[in-house]
């Protein structure tokens, strides 16, 4: 497969960002909704409330590993999309996993 195919391929349905990893594998940036009690200030502002929100998450489709903010998996939150794709970034810059075939 070369370069120009891999750009010319269609991104899948809510991918923000992809960035690409030494091997050549994809690292894809997209929403994720899901309940915090965060408030719309963001970490560390926590509310008693619990608010459903649209954050980020990025997962690699050559090693499968999901970019969370913490050891608990959480994704990241609404004011967090610079962070979101600074280490969707970093990941693809360490990763060496290539692409599998047909991804
Ligand atoms: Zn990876």
């Amino acid at each position: 497969m070369s370069t120009s195919t891999t750009w010319a391929t269609a991104w899948p349905e809510g991918v923000l960002a992809r960035y690409l990893t030494v091997g050549g594998a994809h690292v894809d940036l997209t929403t994720r909704r899901f309940t915090t009690n965060y408030t719309a200030q963001g970490r560390p502002y926590i509310s008693d409330r619990w608010y459903e929100v649209d954050g980020f998450t990025w997962t690699c489709r050559g090693c499968d590993t999901r970019g969370s903010v913490n050891a608990f998996g959480d994704p990241y939150l609404p004011t967090e999309r610079n962070k979101a794709h600074e280490d969707a970034n970093g990941h693809a810059a360490a990763c060496r996993s290539m692409a599998r075939p047909g991804h």
